[in-house]
């Protein structure tokens, strides 16, 4: 059997769990939807069907105050139960089981009637929280239990208690957000009350059973957080309480360490519940969690004995199927998370339906579906980045007969680029994946073919182009000296010189900076970098009992000075992700990059580069001058193709150049293709 340690059961007593994967919790936003949750019964299903042994709800308040912002779900009558009722039959038909998470926001809550152990409000958070009087918090803890006996009834196969993350059970938890001087403040054992009498609770109203899982805040990184030994005393006291297994949770969301980034070595953090379950206080099973994205990394980390699950969330964005195709030995089948945040997490913090950037159809498979034709088409795919193979592949899919056209010797278009700036190795395996998809949908793949649209014309049905974008010029004078070198041409290699300039602060501003100041790591040196230079203590945690997980960062040595520059006032960077932008800013002022703003740009000559800054001017004695100024569409194909009566697409870049990325570019293709 291909992954035996991931694909073995678990025997939780009353029930076993058919493999050690867990999808872990992820909210979408399909989960204040109305009436029967038919989408998201849809979403679980699929997820179910592909042999995930235990499936994670998003998280449900237990009442109103816990919501994460206003008109988030709640489960805290039976009517609610009653709704959730068709989810957990959709999973369970499947084959699948499934528990609810039940988090309380506390003071994360993006809403005035938010509650915290102490009012002191979050940096997440405009709302300042209401303290908890005693009765309040007794209350909650109720709520707790009563939520979890309505999960009961509604036919989840257990709960999830949310603590860690920084919400409330971790507040309470926390010298840093708990300051009460009642039963629920103080030392480290009234702390911890909290959580341990709602476990309790809930396991006395569900009974034997009934999965608990507790998410136990393993490395708070935050200051004033929980010690090492602090946590071993919490996980005995939550596993006495009645909890059935321990899950990880690394990091508040405030906490200033990426956790879950792109750039987080893979694994990055099993070695935390690693030392977690050496230390034997529990006899539970443990999950492991954070960046665990393919069958080979999950199998390893649990033939190391880190854990004796593995949490993966992303993943089942990106591949409901995981799971299946694990188990039928075809991972090179699984389209792997990138984790870069873009689709899911992103779209979370701006209030919209989370999705995944690999896959369109994740929380939307009721609708985007690739259904086979009944008409197949000759259909013509110009261009192999992102756009194009995705429309290709979903063409394939659907039954046309597809050719693809790459004017370069391999695919992949811009992303080909970006999988070679440090960080954003993982996009290498969307490559992978769209290279395998394309044998499998049968598409007809023509490289190093630059098409006109004499090829097409008369020779297909219609034509999608995928032509993406280009490079746009600067034409100051001096734009053609030998300094002058484009984004493209230094990542494909050229040389560049220790002393840079970038003009532009965009995505791929800073990809460059991070390419050229990065001095490169050998593949084991990497995660010791990693923590290292983000301040985690592996060498204390686990071993010093008084380790709260977090050291004085170090600072990285960095291979060349660099500056970057931009027209607009603006705070560099204030255009990347939502949930990714402040660690690339963090990583440019570890790297000592100096981003200038009020820039006008006049000429390039032997002695560097002259602007204006703020009307000021400078030279910048500068060995390259990197250009980074964005991007201009390739669509010149469109016209005569359309003149020439073929149905004509155009999508991604090719369509439009400005807020391009590939989330849009794969979702375009996607949906235009299953329209054919
Ligand atoms: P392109 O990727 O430009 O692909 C167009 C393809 O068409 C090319 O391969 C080209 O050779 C081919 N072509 C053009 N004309 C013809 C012709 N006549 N005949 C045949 N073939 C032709 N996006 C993100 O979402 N997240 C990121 O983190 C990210 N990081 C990036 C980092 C860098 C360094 C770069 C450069 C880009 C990054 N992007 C990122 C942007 C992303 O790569 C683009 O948005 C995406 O590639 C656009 O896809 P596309 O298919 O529309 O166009
Ligand atoms: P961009 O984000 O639009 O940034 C372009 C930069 O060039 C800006 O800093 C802009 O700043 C400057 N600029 C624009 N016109 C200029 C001109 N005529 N002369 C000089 N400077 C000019 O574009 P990008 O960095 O090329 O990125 C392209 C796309 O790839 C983005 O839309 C992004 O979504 C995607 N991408 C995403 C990521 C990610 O991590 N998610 C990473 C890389 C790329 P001023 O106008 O102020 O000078
Ligand atoms: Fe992973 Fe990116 Fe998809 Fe989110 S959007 S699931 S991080 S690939």
């Amino acid at each position: 059997m291909p992954y035996p340690h991931l694909l073995a059961p678990l025997d939780l007593g009353h029930v076993t769990l058919k493999n050690r994967v867990l999808m872990g919790s992820m909210h979408v936003g399909l989960e204040e939807e109305g009436g029967s949750y038919p989408k998201m019964s849809a979403y679980f299903a699929a997820r179910a069907r592909g042999g995930v042994g235990l499936i994670v709800t998003g998280g449900v308040a237990p009442n109103r105050a816990g919501q994460v912002k206003p008109f988030a779900s709640t489960l805290n009558s039976a009517r609610e139960a009653r709704r959730h009722k068709n989810v957990t039959d959709a999973v369970h038909a499947e084959g699948g089981r499934i528990a609810l998470q039940i988090l309380h926001a506390g003071r994360y809550g993006y809403h005035p009637w938010n509650v915290a152990p102490t009012r002191i409000k979050s940096p997440i958070s405009p709302f300042a929280p209401w303290g908890l009087t005693g009765a309040g918090v007794r209350g909650t803890i109720a709520d707790f239990v009563r939520c979890a006996k309505l999960a009961q009834d509604a036919g989840y196969d257990g709960v999830e208690v949310m603590g860690s993350e920084g919400y409330l059970v971790n507040q309470f938890i926390a010298r840093h957000t708990n300051k009460r001087t009642d039963e629920w403040g103080g030392d480290y054992a009234a702390r911890i009350r909290f959580p341990v009498a709602i476990v309790k609770g809930i396991r006395d109203a569900v009974g034997p059973n009934f999965v608990i899982i507790y998410r136990l805040s393993m490395l708070d990184l935050v200051d004033d957080g929980s010690s090492w030994s602090e946590v071993l005393q919490l996980a005995t006291a939550i596993a006495a309480a009645g909890a059935s297994i321990l899950n990880t949770g690394i990091g508040w969301h405030e906490a200033r360490v990426p956790t879950i980034a792109t750039m987080v070595p893979r694994g990055a953090f099993t070695w935390v519940t690693r030392r977690l379950r050496e230390a034997g206080v529990v006899k539970i099973p443990i999950v492991t969690s954070n960046r665990i994205n393919t069958p080979q990394v999950a199998e390893d980390v649990l033939a190391s004995g880190a854990a004796d699950m593995v949490s993966l969330a992303r993943p089942f964005l990106a591949d409901p199927d995981f799971v299946k195709k694990a188990m039928e030995d075809r991972a090179d089948d699984i389209n792997t998370c990138i984790a870069c945040n873009q689709a899911c997490l992103d779209h979370v913090f701006q209030n919209t339906r989370a999705t995944c950037l690999v896959n369109p159809q994740a929380a939307y498979e009721t609708e985007l579906v690739y259904t086979k034709t009944k008409s197949p088409k000759r259909v013509a795919v110009v261009g192999a980045g992102p756009a194009g193979l995705s429309a290709a592949t979903v063409a394939g899919e659907c039954g046309h007969a597809v050719t693809l056209f790459e004017a370069a010797p391999a695919i992949g278009g811009q992303f080909d680029l970006a999988r070679r700036v440090p960080g954003k190795e993982e996009f290498d395996e969307t490559l992978r994946y769209f290279q395998r998809r394309l044998t499998t949908t049968g598409v007809t793949v023509r490289l190093g073919t630059r098409v006109t649209p004499d090829d097409l014309v008369g020779k297909f049905d219609a034509v999608i182009v995928a032509t993406g974008v280009g490079p746009r010029a600067i034409t100051i004078p001096g734009h053609d000296h030998p300094k002058v070198k484009g984004y493209a041409d230094v990542l494909l290699g050229a040389p560049v010189g220790e002393r840079v300039a970038i003009i532009g602060t965009g995505g791929i501003g800073h990809d460059v900076a991070e390419f050229l100041a990065e001095k490169p790591e050998p593949e084991p040196e990497r995660l010791g970098q990693f923590l290292a230079r983000w301040g985690v203590d592996y060498d204390g945690w686990g071993k010093a009992p008084a380790s709260t997980g977090m050291k004085p960062a170090e600072k990285p040595d960095t291979a060349r000075s660099i500056v970057m520059l931009q027209r607009s006032s603006a705070k560099g960077g204030s255009r990347l992700g939502k949930t990714t932008g402040w660690i690339h800013r963090a990583a440019m002022k570890k790297h000592g990059v100096e981003i200038v703003p009020d820039v006008t740009y006049v000429r390039v000559d032997d002695a560097g580069l002259h602007v204006l800054v703020a009307g000021q001017p400078r030279v910048l004695d500068v060995d390259t001058v990197v250009v980074c100024a964005g991007q201009v569409s390739r669509s010149e194909l469109a016209a005569p193709l359309k003149a020439a009566g073929l149905a004509v697409h155009v999508i991604g870049g090719a369509e439009e150049a400005s807020e391009l990325d590939a989330k849009r570019a794969i979702a375009q293709g996607a949906r235009v293709a299953a329209g054919l």
